[in-house]
């Protein structure tokens, strides 16, 4: 049997609707639905009464939930060699129709579990119509819904989690649990890391504020895991407008020492420009708030945090 560790067992099995095995078929992708309804606990009774199933359940508070064994084939696809060669996740909404809206903690709970599903299953990177599907890609269905947008974003962070914070979005890049791309001390080779993965990174971390200040008007925090020698107000600030302090999350203090990271909107997006020269691993620079300015941070640093 084959569950994932993510999962807790959930009326397991207890409907008719799947079939024992995969026909000697390996498993080669995953396929998202949403369930088209916000009762969490309807399912999988349903599939008492409905000729379908899943493997999995994610309700609107992130909670994972296992039906089907991964051994064994569940009837969601619509399509017999896709049941047969696939995991399927079903999501929960939180309101009906016509928007059948999806929990941000539910896409991050999937992303959770595609990305384990992707390492047991060596699929290497998630990419959307390789091995990542929506529903409707099988047959003709308004399944999943909201989620058809959203595999991008599900595919990023499941890459994110596999290569340890840093995901260098290439087709090429083996999934691996340690760096994606071999770094050498070198600041034209960090860059080029960054380069290489289309200017993209991801930053998820959490961070020590070393010191806060009211500087050109604005307040910023010193963090020295991330900048860029020297430091300067100036180029290095963070602006605290960017981050959430999870020491202090209601007042929001910056005190010297807090836990912080970038809020969640700020965690992912491109580097918009490099120094090369600067410090002994050059420096990326990214204008978070588009039009605000250049924030500085050492090539090396930022492409190995978290
Ligand atoms: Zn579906």
């Amino acid at each position: 049997m084959t569950v994932s560790g993510l999962a807790t067992p959930y009326g397991f099995q207890s409907f008719p609707n799947y079939t024992a095995g995969r026909q000697g078929n390996s498993i080669n992708k995953i396929v998202i639905h949403h369930m088209a309804t916000t009762d969490y606990d309807s399912v999988p009774g349903i599939w008492n009464s409905r000729q379908a199933s899943a493997h999995y359940g994610i309700g609107k508070n992130g909670e994972i939930r296992a039906y089907v064994d991964e051994d064994n084939t569940a009837w969601h696809a619509g399509d017999w060699n896709a049941n047969l060669t696939s995991i399927g996740i079903e999501h929960c909404n939180i309101n009906g129709a016509p928007t059948y809206d999806i929990a941000q903690a539910t896409v991050e709970a999937s992303a959770k579990l595609v990305a384990d599903i992707a390492n047991r299953y060596g699929l290497g990177l998630v990419v959307p119509g390789k091995n990542l599907f929506p529903h409707s890609d099988f047959t003709s269905t308004a399944c999943p819904g909201q989620l058809r947008g959203k595999l991008q974003e599900i595919a990023d962070r499941a890459n994110a989690i596999n290569a340890g914070g840093n995901y260098v979005p290439s087709q090429s890049a083996p999934t691996s649990t340690s760096q994606p791309t071999a770094s050498s001390s070198t600041g034209k080779t960090y860059i080029d890391n960054f380069k290489n993965g289309g200017d993209r990174f991801v930053l998820q971390g959490t961070m020590v504020n070393n010191h806060t200040e009211l500087q050109n008007g604005i307040y910023q925090s010193e963090i020295d895991e991330l900048t860029a020698d020297p430091f300067d107000w100036t180029d290095n600030g963070i602006p605290t407008k960017l981050l959430d302090d999870l020491s202090d999350p209601a007042g929001r203090s910056f005190n010297d020492g807090a836990t912080v990271r970038f809020k969640a909107e700020y965690q992912r997006g491109t580097i918009d420009k490099y120094l090369p020269n600067v410090g002994d691993n050059g420096a990326v620079g990214i204008d978070f708030l588009d039009g605000n300015g250049i924030i500085w941070f050492d090539a090396k640093k930022f492409w190995e945090h978290a």
